[in-house]
């Protein structure tokens, strides 16, 4: 039998199966539970030991869930029907190859979800902006007066839509390439793909296992569905031969197609089958062309779904933006602090250097992801006047972007901040822009943030 055999199987009866979870945060306990629902058995296996779980170990126990915890046996995943992994679990891992070589099928919560969903399913994926275009087309679809569920990588996983047995109109879901890796079935009514840059080498050998991985978001489209996608990307357009969906392209170029596209007096116009429309820019808040680029995918999106251009127009002026993204938190003296710490990548960096005319101060700096700096150069000469580097990657990004402008290496992020401000001058910016993940000293990408915030509000008060 064929693992697409196997699901369909899956998809209709679900009871007595033998089935493996492969984590127990949020999302792998919210899988436990559903399956459970339905019948399966299921053991969730953990790494962490029980100490550092709390009372999650018991709550499963009582929904009559089997627990492994401080390892992943060969054995528990040798004699199951169906894995699960959570978002965050390398499909890679060597007792996971050999289920695989033993024909057993392994999927992502999306996957899973995906098999039980109703409403239609707009799914984002790309390198940068997923968040942020994810929660815009949820706030424009809500505008319309539609009750839409918002989740996947973004927060709330896809699976805890079917426990609560919600109903909405729509669900919008933020996709990260690891969950498209060990997709089967998977079928979104709209997938989006906003851009490619080179990003998480640490997890994907190649840049082109990564664009495939991300291209499987197109996989299972047919010719009823949209692919809605950024025309001004060359990896983005390479796909596009393997695109199954109608396309619904965004960008600058080839303005005369149906899609959406930026014009040179920097309104947005929508073409349509038939009809046009055009959007204004002039009173929105998040800044920075990467962020028209979210703008065009959203609207877009939010016309497949004929939603009307005065709501949009209202909901793109009402968009506040995502924290830790070129958040503005702090002004004094006329310097002002922006914290963009969910930019974990060279390409968002890029973009939030593009998006000031001032001169910037910027810190950088943290996990090492195996990347490439060098694309910060010719930015870098252009927008920084002074670049402060940090973390663990501070040497290897010494090596290959500093002394192009003053340099500074600072040992943690209040050195840093404090010697930002020393160096900022009337009209400066100063940017918390990393370039690299956080997890050389913080929790995560909202952690390092809310550090930086804390540290400018105080800086700011005291020097106010
Ligand atoms: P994701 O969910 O894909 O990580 P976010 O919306 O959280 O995307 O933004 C992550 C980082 O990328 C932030 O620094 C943000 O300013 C930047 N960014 C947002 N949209 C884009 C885009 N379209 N292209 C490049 N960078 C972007």
């Amino acid at each position: 039998m064929t693992n697409k055999t196997k699901i369909e199987e899956f998809k209709r009866r679900l009871k007595g199966k033998k089935t493996v979870v492969v984590g127990m945060g949020r999302t792998g306990v919210a899988v436990a539970e559903f399956l459970a629902n339905r019948g399966a058995e299921v053991i969730v296996t953990e790494q962490k030991a029980e100490s550092e779980l709390g009372t999650i170990p018991h709550r499963l126990h009582s929904l009559g869930v089997k627990v492994e915890l401080g390892k992943h046996s060969p054995r528990t995943f040798l004699g199951s029907d169906l894995i699960v992994l959570s978002p965050g679990v390398n499909p890679g891992i060597p007792p996971l190859a050999k289920a695989k070589a033993k024909g057993i099928p392994i999927v992502s919560e999306i996957e899973l979800a995906s098999w039980y969903l109703d409403p239609p399913l707009i799914a984002v994926t790309g390198t940068n902006g997923k968040s942020t275009t994810t929660s815009l087309i949820g706030h424009i679809l809500s505008q319309s007066g539609k009750k839409v569920f918002v989740g996947g990588n973004i927060g709330t996983p896809l699976i805890e839509y079917l426990l609560h047995a919600e109903e909405a109109d729509y669900i919008v879901a933020e996709i990260s390439s690891f969950q498209l890796e060990t997709i089967y079935s998977f079928k979104p009514q709209t997938a989006l793909l906003l851009n490619l840059d080179e990003d998480h080498l640490d997890r994907h050998s190649t840049f082109s296992s990564y664009a495939e991985a991300k291209g499987k978001i197109f996989l299972n489209q047919g010719p009823q569905d949209w692919a809605v996608i950024n025309n001004d990307d060359p990896a983005v357009r390479s796909l596009i031969p393997q695109i199954r969906a109608q396309l619904l392209p965004f960008g600058r170029k080839e303005k005369g197609k149906r899609g959406v596209w930026l014009q040179d007096d920097g309104s947005i116009l929508y073409r349509g089958e038939t009809e046009e429309e055009r959007f204004s820019l002039k009173r929105v808040k998040i800044i920075g062309m990467h962020n028209i680029e979210n703008i065009m995918a959203a609207i877009g999106t939010a016309k497949l779904y004929a939603v009307a251009r005065e709501v949009i127009q209202e909901s793109l002026d009402s968009f506040k933006g995502l924290k830790h993204r070129l958040e503005l938190v702090g002004e004094w003296k006329k310097v002002s602090f922006y914290n963009d710490s969910k930019a974990t990548n060279v390409a968002s960096t890029l973009r939030a250097l593009m998006s000031f005319k001032q001169p910037i101060i910027l810190l950088a700096g943290g996990r090492d992801k195996g990347g490439d700096y060098s694309p910060l150069k010719d930015a870098i000469k252009e927008k920084v006047k002074a670049l402060i580097l940090m973390g663990e990657a501070k040497e290897r990004m010494m090596a290959s972007i500093g002394g192009l402008v003053p340099t500074y290496l600072v040992r943690e992020m209040e050195e840093g901040v404090r010697l930002a401000w020393e160096m900022a001058d009337e009209g400066d910016v100063v940017l918390l822009s990393p370039a690299c993940s956080s997890f050389d000293r913080f929790q995560d990408y909202r952690e390092r943030g809310k550090i930086f915030k804390e540290i400018v509000f105080r800086l700011t008060r005291q020097k106010g």
